[in-house]
C-alpha cells in the first residue's frame, strides 16, 4: 500500500499536520519517534521538545487554572500526567510542555492518524512513491512527506563536557534538574537565551546557587523571562564568560568548571555540581542524508515563500526543522497545519484522491 502523507516527527508541527491531514481524510500516518537509549542521550524524544519543558505560559489557549478535569476526560490514563493519576496537586499554573503534546497526539488520534513509536532513519526521494526506512525495518511507499523532526540541544563540544554526561553535565534542566547530585549545591547553566533563563530559574528549586555563564553581558531571552532569572536572589550571572574544561571526578562526576574570560582570557575555577548547557539547537535532518536541500545554518529550506514546500517536489516541511528564526510551539504548530494544506493540495493536483 502507498500511504498519501507519512508525517515524520512528533512535536506541535507534526500532531497539528495530522490533525489537518485526517480531517481531510488523508489518512495520515505518523512516525513519532522511537524511545530508544541514544535518542533521549540526543534529546530526540517522541513528542519533541516540549516533552522536556515545564510550563507553557505562551501557547494561545492554555490560561492558568485547573486542568486536572480536563486532563482526565482528554486523556486515556495511561497517557495522563502522573499528578492526575494519583490525585497530586497541580504542579504548575497552567498547561506543562509535556500535556500540551499528549493532548495534540490524542486530537490526531481522535480524527483517525495512525502513529508509529519508531524513527524513519533513512529516506529515497530520488523516484515515486517515495521511500522509507524505519528504524525497525521494512519500507513505507508515500506519494508525499512532512518533514517535521525538529530541533536537539547543543553541546560546547568539550572532551571533559561528553566525559561527565549523565554524571553531572545536562542539556535538560527539566529532565535532570531534580536529581539527587543536583539538590543543594551549586549549579552553572551556560547561555544567554530563553532557555538558559527558563532553566536557570527552574533549577533554583533545587540548587543552593546557580551561575548563569554567558559569554556576553546581554542576555537574548525575552524581557519577562530576563527580569524573572534576573531578580531572583538564587541567581548570579557570570558575564563575559564561557566554559573552559569541565572539572571532576569518578565518585562525583563533575565537581567544578574552569571559566575563560571574554574579554582578557584570564581563567577561573567555579565550585558546581552539575553543569546545564542552554546554548541553542541543531535541527535534526541527519537521516535525510542530503536529499533536501538545507539552508547555510544547516535548516531545511523552504523554497517559495509562505509555502512549506522543499527542494523535492511533494516533500514539506515543517517547524523547527526548517525555522531557525521563529522556533516557537505556536509557529510550529502554525507551519505544521501548512504543511499538511500544502500536501493536500498538492494530492489533489497530481490527481491523488
Ligand atoms: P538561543 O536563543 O539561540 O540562545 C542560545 C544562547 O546560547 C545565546 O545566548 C548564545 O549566545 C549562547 N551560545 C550559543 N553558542 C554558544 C557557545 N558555543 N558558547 C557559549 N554560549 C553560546 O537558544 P534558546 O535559548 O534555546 O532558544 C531557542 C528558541 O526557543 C528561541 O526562539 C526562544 O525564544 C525559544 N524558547 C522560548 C521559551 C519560552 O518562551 N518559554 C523557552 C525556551 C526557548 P549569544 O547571545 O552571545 O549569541
Amino acid at each position: 500500500m502507498t500511504e498519501k502523507v507519512v508525517i515524520i516527527g512528533s512535536g506541535p508541527a507534526g500532531w497539528t499536520a495530522a490533525v489537518y491531514a485526517a480531517r481531510a481524510n488523508l489518512s495520515p500516518l505518523v512516525y513519532e519517534g522511537a524511545h530508544t537509549a541514544e535518542n533521549h542521550a540526543r534529546g530526540m524524544i517522541p513528542l519533541g521538545q516540549l516533552a522536556l519543558t515545564t510550563e507553557v505560559e505562551n501557547f494561545p489557549s492554555w490560561p492558568s487554572g485547573q486542568l486536572r478535569e480536563y486532563l482526565k476526560t482528554a486523556l486515556p490514563f495511561e497517557h495522563q500526567p502522573f499528578w492526575v493519576q494519583d490525585d497530586k496537586p497541580q504542579p504548575g499554573h497552567g498547561v506543562s510542555g509535556p500535556e500540551l503534546m499528549e493532548l495534540m497526539r490524542q486530537q490526531a488520534l481522535n480524527f483517525g492518524t495512525r502513529v508509529i513509536t519508531d524513527d524513519i532513519v533513512k529516506v529515497d526521494f530520488k523516484d515515486r512513491p517515495f521511500k522509507l526506512y524505519p528504524g525497525d525495518g521494512g519500507v513505507v511507499e508515500t506519494q508525499t512527506v512532512i518533514v517535521a523532526t525538529g530541533a536537539r540541544a547543543n553541546y560546547l563540544g568539550l572532551p571533559s563536557e561528553h566525559k561527565y554526561k549523565n554524571q553531572g553535565v545536562s542539556a535538560c534542566a527539566v529532565c535532570d534538574g531534580a536529581l539527587p547530585r543536583f539538590r543543594n549545591k551549586p549549579l552553572a547553566v551556560v547561555g544567554g537565551g530563553d532557555s538558559a533563563v527558563e532553566e536557570g530559574t527552574y533549577l533554583t528549586k533545587f540548587a543552593s546557587t546557580v551561575y548563569l555563564v554567558h559569554r556576553r553581558d546581554q542576555l537574548r531571552a525575552s524581557k519577562i523571562m530576563q527580569t524573572r532569572a534576573l531578580e531572583n536572589p538564587k541567581i548570579a550571572p557570570k558575564w563575559f564568560r564561557v566554559v573552559e574544561e569541565v572539572l571532576g571526578d569518578e565518585k562525583h562526576g563533575v565537581t567544578a568548571v574552569r571559566l575563560k574570560s571574554t574579554q582578557d582570557g584570564g581563567t577561573e575555577t567555579l565550585e558546581v555540581g552539575g553543569l546545564f548547557l542552554a546554548i541553542g539547537h541543531t535541527p535534526n535532518t541527519d537521516f535525510l542524508s542530503g536529499q533536501l536541500e538545507l539552508e547555510p545554518n544547516g535548516y531545511v529550506k523552504w523554497t517559495k515563500p509562505m509555502r512549506t514546500n522543499t527542494s523535492v517536489e511533494g516533500v514539506f516541511a515543517a517547524g523547527d526543522v526548517a525555522d531557525s528564526y521563529y522556533k516557537q510551539a505556536i509557529t510550529a504548530a502554525g507551519t505544521g497545519c501548512m504543511a499538511a494544506l500544502d500536501a493536500e493540495r498538492w494530492l489533489s493536483e497530481h490527481g491523488v484522491e
